[in-house]
Parts: C-alpha cells; sequence; structure tokens
C-alpha cells in the first residue's frame, strides 16, 4: 500500500481498459482541497478522503472500475452555516465506454449503470471528486444546530449552549 503523501506530490492516473481488464487495484488519499467542485460545500479544507479504485468486469462483462470512498469532511450546515462533519462512506461503479455514442446510446435509465469515457491516461482525482459529489449532501443539516440558537433572551451564550459548541467544534 502506497502512503497518502506520496499521492499529494502528483496526479496519479489509470489506463482505463487496461485497468479494468488486469483486474488492478489503486488506493491512495486526497486532502479535501484537492476537490474544487466541492469547495462551495466546504467549511474549511480538513480532513482528506481515501479511495480504493479496483478494475472489474460488469454483470455483462463489460470493463469497469469500482471505486469506493471513506473519510470525514466539514461540509457547511446549510441552516446555522456552521461547520458539520461528514462522514464519507461511498461505493460506486462506473463502466467503461469507448466512445461517446457508446454512452448516449445506453437507455436512459436510472437503474442503468453509470458510464465513463474510458481514456489512456483517466486523471484519479476527477473520478474520486464525481463520485465524491454524488455521495455528499447537496443541503447538508446538522440534525440539531448549536450556533444560533446557543443565545438565551439576554443575549448571552448559555454555559450549555458553550459546551455543545466545544464538543462539536472537537470533530
Ligand atoms: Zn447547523
Amino acid at each position: 500500500m502506497i502512503s497518502s503523501a506520496a499521492f499529494m506530490s502528483h496526479q496519479p492516473v489509470i489506463d482505463g481498459f487496461q485497468f479494468a481488464s488486469a483486474g488492478a487495484t489503486q488506493q491512495g488519499a486526497f486532502p479535501a482541497s484537492a476537490f474544487p467542485r466541492l469547495r462551495d460545500l466546504l467549511a474549511s479544507d480538513a480532513g482528506e478522503v481515501a479511495y480504493t479504485l479496483r478494475g472489474l468486469l460488469d454483470a455483462r462483462g463489460r470493463p469497469s472500475l469500482g471505486l469506493r470512498l471513506s473519510g470525514t469532511l466539514q461540509l457547511r450546515c446549510q441552516r446555522c452555516l456552521e461547520p458539520m462533519a461528514f462522514e464519507v462512506r461511498h461505493e460506486g461503479m462506473l463502466v467503461l465506454a469507448a466512445t461517446q455514442a457508446d454512452i448516449d446510446a445506453d437507455p436512459k435509465d436510472t437503474s442503468a449503470p453509470d458510464r465513463v469515457l474510458a481514456g489512456k491516461q483517466m486523471p484519479v482525482r476527477e473520478l474520486v471528486e464525481d463520485e465524491l459529489l454524488l455521495a455528499v449532501p447537496f443541503a447538508p443539516r446538522h440534525e440539531r444546530c448549536v450556533g444560533a440558537s446557543g443565545m438565551d433572551e439576554e443575549g448571552k451564550a448559555s454555559p450549555f449552549a458553550e459546551l455543545r459548541g466545544l464538543l462539536q467544534s472537537r470533530h
């Protein structure tokens, strides 16, 4: 297994069809800051996402990529705008296509697997970011917000609310 630090200095790429037919596996991790399309959802750059990418064949024997993601990101609660730890646990599969015409010929069926255009140099970071966008809630909210509601009628933060705030900030 390669350490996540090794991946921060370069951009890993795979040859899609070759990776799938060889049944290859690649593991690594990206910091939250590596995903520009997630930036608007994140409260901070804290955290990272570990991935396991596997080459495999789908039920119809087509070369595919399985992608498993895990990690913790700091999303911004859409109600109180405070950070909210979100645990990423996601498993997705992409069926490789040789041409865009192959993808367009697929039935527009929500149960059909996701397709991706195979390349000789597919950036792993982009595959991970695509799947991450599916895994992260569009409008994340705390079950119970602690920020704005922690003020009592005189405008002072109640000790209880401060304690909850402390506990939460340690996530
Ligand atoms: Zn909240």
